[in-house]
């Protein structure tokens, strides 16, 4: 096992196939009893094609509501959902279970009609997305409610399903650099369903680089149709530090 892990040296980049996979995605979140996912991405000349998120610790139901504990009292068969989109195709979500692969339903994200509704989630880890920034960005969008801090990319599903309405990443350095793994799978679910994923400057994340998105820094995605108004607010706010 340990010398087939090693053989998952690709560097990525714009040319191939390249598949990339998280075996546990918020390591934090799974010492902790919290949110993980196992990740898989399929990316063909740098662009992704094919996401999956396996996520054990989200309730099967897409419309339970987003809270930090979220899937805590949710029975065995009531807990763990795989997320997953094809390119064009539209995102899909389906309970993970033990007897084989579930029937799917087609997901899509919540429209926002009134910015004080709006929920937003982030990390648990404060070193890996800055809070004090994105507290900003969400009061100055109108939103009332806390933020709803949970590991892994379980946070890109819980928005894509509508559970959630938008994803704040703001860098906590200036060096680091986010993992392809860490984010192609979320990526695409979003987008197909409905939403938008970018970096604090409005540019889509780009898989074509290498093992890292050396080209982004941090991930705004939110619905479409609300996502050139956070990147004009998370712009503000950067511009003021
Ligand atoms: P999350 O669960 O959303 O907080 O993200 C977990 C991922 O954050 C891990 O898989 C790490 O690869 C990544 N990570 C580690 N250090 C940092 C950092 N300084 N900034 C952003 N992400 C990081
Ligand atoms: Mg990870």
């Amino acid at each position: 096992m340990l010398e087939i892990i090693d053989q998952g040296n690709s560097k990525g980049g714009a040319k191939g196939r390249i598949w990339t996979i998280d075996p546990i995605d918020g390591t934090k979140g799974f010492l902790r009893g919290g949110q993980y996912a196992v990740c898989l991405g399929l990316m063909v000349d740098g662009d992704v094609k094919v996401g999956v998120l396996g996520c054990p610790n989200l309730p099967v139901d897409d419309a339970a509501p987003l809270t930090a504990d979220i899937g805590t009292n949710a029975t065995d068969e009531g807990r763990g959902v795989i997320f997953s989109a094809v390119q064009g195709q539209g995102a899909t979500s389906r309970p993970l279970g033990t007897a084989g692969l579930a029937e799917g339903k087609s997901i899509a994200m919540k429209p926002i009609t009134e910015m004080s509704n709006a929920s937003f989630c982030e990390s648990v880890e404060a070193g890996h997305s800055d809070q004090g920034v994105a507290g900003q960005i969400a009061q100055k969008l109108g939103i009332t409610k806390p933020s709803v801090r949970m590991d892994s990319q379980a946070k890109y599903g819980s928005i894509a399903r509508g559970a959630g309405d938008i994803y704040l990443r703001l860098p906590t350095s200036k060096s680091y650099q986010e993992k392809i793994w860490d984010h192609a799978a979320g990526d695409l679910i979003v987008r197909e369903a409905g939403g938008q994923v970018t970096d604090v400057s409005g540019n889509r994340l780009d898989f074509s680089v290498g093992r890292t998105l050396a080209e982004n820094k941090g991930v705004i995605a939110a619905p479409a149709a609300v996502h050139d108004q956070v990147i004009k607010v998370v712009q503000e706010v950067l511009g003021q530090q």
